[in-house]
């Protein structure tokens, strides 16, 4: 709980962003704040190696912030699922539904491993489409979830719901 109120309090709210009627979840004061990343860093890595991950996949580009650091902390792996056309090797490719439109991203599938255990985190989820297609990919490249770690989740957003398909049971941790 107090780990809680020191990383919500660092979170910012930015009202219209990107666009009218938005509030965007910014969280650069909190990465700004030694004392909050670390905490961050260590709860997330806690959470790592409670669910048995050997590896942590981040989602482009906030989630390479966050997991980044887990990996090292841990002592585990880090792979990145980027947006379509960014990573230069061979790749799996997810295409999957937004609120306007659709979105494709994708990983090196060879940076994972059949035995792999993966957990993703992310900042935030909202609808929970980004995180669902990441456990797809994680899923098509022959590894295993170990579970879905984010900062915030936006509860009037049914990402939670999304989610629970593609996590077959594994668990989705909000900090
Ligand atoms: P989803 O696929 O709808 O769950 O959207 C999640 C993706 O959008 C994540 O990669 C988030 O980083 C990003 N996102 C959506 N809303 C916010 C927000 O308010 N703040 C920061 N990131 C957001």
């Amino acid at each position: 709980e107090a780990l809680r109120n020191l990383l919500l309090g660092k979170i910012r709210d930015v009202p219209d962003h990107p666009k009218p009627g938005v509030l965007f979840k910014d969280i650069t004061p909190l990465l700004a704040d030694p004392e909050a990343f670390t905490a961050l860093t260590d709860a997330l890595a806690g959470l790592a190696e409670e669910r048995g991950a050997t590896k942590v996949v981040g989602l482009e580009a906030r989630g390479f912030i966050l997991a980044a650091p887990v990996a090292v902390r841990a002592g585990i792996g880090f792979v990145p699922v980027r947006k379509a056309g960014k990573l230069p090797g061979a790749t799996l490719s997810q295409a999957y539904e937004l609120e306007y439109g659709g979105a494709e991203i994708e990983i090196h599938a060879e940076d994972l491993d059949p035995g792999d255990r993966v957990l993703v985190i992310d900042d935030v989820l909202a609808t929970g489409g980004t995180a669902e297609a990441a456990l797809r990919l994680i899923r098509r490249a022959g590894a295993q979830v170990a579970g879905v770690a984010v900062l915030m989740e936006l509860g009037f957003l049914p990402g939670r719901t999304r989610l629970e398909a593609e996590l077959g049971g594994a668990p989705l941790d909000v900090l």
